[in-house]
């Protein structure tokens, strides 16, 4: 046994909510993964696993067909699209529009709702932090013909609800910030903006992808007309997402081709991983409480552990108004990507907040938008913790972090000697 690997020795059932059989490897030797990367994407839960076998091969039938099985299938569905409606506090079933994603929820409401409304004006507001999932359709609006405005953000990455209200123009139709950041948790006025908006008229989306099943999403305190979510960022499975749309907003669809979703988003619905959608975000919001307290503790014990260990460092994002689970931090002097494979190297996973655009480093847009110096946002790196992890994950991370900053530093042609 490696020095740098450790025994399963976890009591895997310590926290209910941990999936089964992780950290087990399966070569030579057991090192334990520990998995900080929740952000990007998360371990289905058993309980959610088990809930969509039923409608692989049982219940599979085609919820569009007129026969029995197919009025099951649509039961689930039906069932399943009135959960969600409760968990987010939409008034009505129909208010959900079950997608392929995250990113076609953005796009169904970015594209689907200026398109719809064009009659309305072409002008759309959205920040300079959103996911590329919110600022590509934007671009691609711009190209035809829309105009833009991309709000700029503080030093935490947080929206000015006062900046939306300055933007604001006769011919914009929409606005869309999100909810949370994904790379530094950064939690923005929601409610605020959305309340604004209301009383002006203008529809309002957020990518809620990062908050929902993480924190409370309802619909109607958040004062929004479109809201996205995904699965994989709550426990379910990848390749769902679901778009909240009020009443009476209208849309054009992107998918063209049968009546499914009532005529919003075409193509048999993937009603496992529906039910899957479901399952994940009733039991995440079940356990929210008691959970994101566990998060917050894991994530300053990290934040602690790590400004008394290490030098030179920078916690991003907002002092409070943050999401529990994600701590991002800047080493100086070193590159993030550095960080990434040597803890790697050591079963734990992390990302860097600089997104890795085809093979050239660049800096992430939302630290530079953020005023963080280009050298010191190469060293970004995010922990986003989730249900399977426990504070000897902490321990360890804080056992071997400081030696590969140091050695780094100490390779480093930029760090002061
Ligand atoms: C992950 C993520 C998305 C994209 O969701 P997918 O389901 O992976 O397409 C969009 N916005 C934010 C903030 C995200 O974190």
């Amino acid at each position: 046994m490696k020095r740098s690997c450790r025994q399963v020795g976890t009591k895997e059932n310590e926290n209910p909510l941990a999936p089964l059989g992780r950290g087990e490897g399966e070569g030579d030797f057991h090192m334990k993964k520990i998995y900080l990367d929740h952000n990007a994407t998360t371990p289905v839960q058993p309980l959610v696993v088990k809930e969509m076998e039923k409608y692989f091969t049982g219940i599979f039938a085609n919820p569009s067909s007129v026969h029995s099985p197919g009025q099951e299938a649509a039961d689930a569905l039906m069932e399943a699209r009135e959960a969600v409606q409760g968990l987010i506090g939409a008034s009505k079933p129909e208010e959900i529009i079950f997608t392929g994603s995250g990113t076609e929820a953005n796009n169904l409401a970015i594209k689907g709702i200026t398109s719809a409304n064009e009659k309305k004006g072409r002008h759309v507001i959205t920040s300079v932090v959103e996911h590329h999932a919110v600022l590509s359709p934007c671009k691609s609006l711009e190209k035809s013909g829309y105009r833009v405005t991309y709000l700029p953000v503080d030093k935490y990455g947080m929206v000015n609800p006062d900046d939306v209200r300055k933007a604001v123009a006769a011919d914009t139709v929409l606005v869309s910030i999100m909810m949370v950041n994904n790379e530094i948790g950064t939690i923005n006025p929601i409610p605020e903006i959305g309340k604004m908006l209301k009383e002006k008229g203008i529809f309002f989306h957020t990518d809620a992808v990062q908050a929902a099943g993480k924190m409370p999403v309802n619909v109607e305190a958040l004062f929004v007309d479109a809201l996205s979510i995904s699965a994989h960022k709550f426990y379910g499975p990848k390749g769902v997402g679901a778009l909240y749309l009020r009443a009476g907003t209208r849309l054009k669809p992107l998918i063209e081709g049968g009546h499914h979703e009532k005529n919003r988003r075409a193509g048999t619905e993937n009603v496992a991983g529906i039910r899957g959608l479901a399952k994940a975000l009733a039991i995440a919001v079940e356990s929210m409480g008691p959970e994101t307290k566990r998060l917050l503790k894991l994530r300053n014990m990290l934040k602690n552990g790590l400004s008394g260990s290490i030098k030179n460092i920078y916690v991003m994002g907002h002092p409070e108004k943050v999401m529990a689970n994600t701590l991002n931090v800047c080493f100086e002097w070193i590159e993030g990507e550095s960080i990434i494979l040597n803890l790697d190297l050591k079963g734990i996973s992390v990302s860097s907040g600089s997104a890795c655009t085809s093979g050239s480093l660049e800096p992430s847009h939302v630290l530079m938008s953020m005023g963080v110096d280009s050298a010191l946002a190469q060293g970004s790196i995010r922990f986003s913790f989730g249900t399977d992890n426990a504070e000897e994950d902490v321990k360890y991370v804080l056992e071997v972090l400081p030696e590969i900053v140091s050695r780094l530093r100490s390779m480093s042609p930029i760090a002061p000697k």
